[in-house]
């Protein structure tokens, strides 16, 4: 029985190098994979799914009309494909994912989905409120704050590198702009008003109070 899988993180956790590893590991057996990316990502981003340790994929640009399960079905009938994978995942939307349920019910074919949970904002992404919904199996991927704590949540950063609190739930600007952070650093960033800027998180007096707290279990 196949199933559906949301692995999720903060930003630069590793989601991508580990999307590609996995889908590595099925086609070094010899067998099929699919790959899908949101439209939004391969049009403004990239349009391969990559990674910085040098593996990369060319996925199949998943677009607002498109209906996966017709997609796969058609698949299935040209070759068995043993596994889909689905990068930038908090960019599908609520009728991709209910897509992606059919397929692992009806194909029969599991689906590993990986992407963020939340938004610079601490709001979930439509795609990411869904898999939390309805996947069968939530795995998240770890990383660290600064201060050692499980990062949470992701802080954006303008051009400039001052702090952005509001703004348009998806800006697909360059990893640089974003910073993953425990719970409480995100509070700070986002409530205190005074100008933050990127290189000075870290600096602030409120960051300094948990910045031995490195033994904390992720
Ligand atoms: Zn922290």
């Amino acid at each position: 029985m196949s199933k559906l899988y949301f692995y999720f993180s903060a930003m630069n956790a590793g989601k991508t190098t580990t999307l590609l590893q996995s889908d590595f590991n099925y086609r070094e057996r010899g067998m099929n994979t699919v790959c899908f990316l949101p439209a939004l990502v391969a049009e403004q981003w990239n349009p391969l799914i990559t990674s910085r340790v040098g593996l990369s994929r060319v996925p199949i640009v998943l677009s607002n009309d498109m209906d996966l399960l017709t997609i796969m079905a058609a698949e299935m009938e040209k070759q068995t494909v043993s596994c889909i994978f689905v990068d930038e995942a908090q960019f599908l939307s609520k009728r991709h994912v209910r897509q992606l349920c059919r397929i692992v019910d009806r194909l029969d074919i599991p689906v590993l989905t990986y992407g963020l949970r939340t938004d610079f904002q601490g709001e979930l992404f439509e795609g990411s409120r869904h898999l939390l919904a309805w996947a069968d199996h939530l795995q998240e991927i770890k990383t660290i704050c600064f201060c050692g704590k499980k990062a949470i949540m992701t802080a954006r950063f303008d051009g400039f590198g001052n702090k952005v609190i509001d703004g348009d739930q998806i800006d697909c600007g360059g990893n640089d702009r974003y910073i993953s952070l425990c719970r409480k650093h995100h509070d700070i960033v986002e409530n205190n008003h005074d100008c933050i800027s990127l290189s000075a998180v870290g600096e602030q007096p409120g960051f300094q109070d948990c910045s031995s707290a490195n033994q904390v279990d992720l």
